[in-house]
């Protein structure tokens, strides 16, 4: 079994948050957590390579977004004549046009929990109702009621992994094997060395 701290998860900055220079402010909060950044790099994605992260084949995946949606329709009282899959999947193409229209910022990063983590600090979906403090919450004033009335992706600034399953496999889409790089932070003894307390005994002798 591996190491908690051994734990990935995929960030990727969504064109408004590069496009609005959030780029390193996103990065801080994400590294001062302590999470390593095991790869990174700027592109501008093709269909392609959305359509296999945001998989329109994936009735499951477009089911539960079209689910939310209907959930999110019913408590402002509106009566909505589609099917869950139906919802998802004009969701997913909303999706496509949002992501391929300008460069994003991936980024692996690693560490214990790093996906519940990441996605504790990145907030809700709806910046609306993200809570203050989160990424969402402090630097986006999107909504699902704009957005669906202007029929378009919510502008929420990041993607992040689900979890740490979700994680593998989008890490794949994104990087090759060579792109995520093994190095030491000085820290990562006090983060995660099991034998610290120790250690600082024996300086201390
Ligand atoms: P996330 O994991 O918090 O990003 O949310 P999901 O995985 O459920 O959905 C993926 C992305 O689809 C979100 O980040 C939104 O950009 C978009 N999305 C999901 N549900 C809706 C919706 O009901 N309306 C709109 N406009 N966009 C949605
Ligand atoms: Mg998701």
């Amino acid at each position: 079994m591996t190491h908690f701290k051994e734990e990935q998860t995929l960030v990727l900055i969504k064109g408004d948050g590069v496009q609005r220079g959030l780029v390193g402010e996103i990065i801080r909060r994400f590294e001062r957590v302590s999470l390593k950044i095991k790869a990174m790099k700027m592109v501008w994605p093709s269909d392609e390579i959305v359509n296999r992260h945001y998989d329109p084949a994936n009735t499951e995946w477009l089911e539960d977004v079209g689910n939310k949606a209907l959930k999110g329709y019913e408590k402002k009282g509106i009566k909505v004549d589609k099917t869950p899959l139906e919802i998802g999947k004009h969701v997913q193409e909303n999706l496509l046009s949002f992501l391929a229209a300008g460069p994003v910022v991936a980024i692996v990063l690693q560490g214990a929990h790093a996906a519940e983590l990441v996605r504790k600090l990145v907030g809700s979906t709806d910046p609306l109702s993200a809570a203050p403090g989160t990424i969402r919450g402090d630097f986006a004033l999107d909504s699902y009621y704009m957005s669906d009335a202007d029929d378009r992706a919510i502008r929420n600034l990041i993607h992040a992994s689900g979890n740490a399953e979700e994680a593998k496999r989008e890490i794949e889409i994104w990087f090759d094997e060579s792109e995520l790089h093994k190095y030491t932070l000085p820290y990562d003894e006090v983060v995660y060395d099991k034998n610290w307390e120790k250690k600082q005994a024996l300086l201390n002798e």
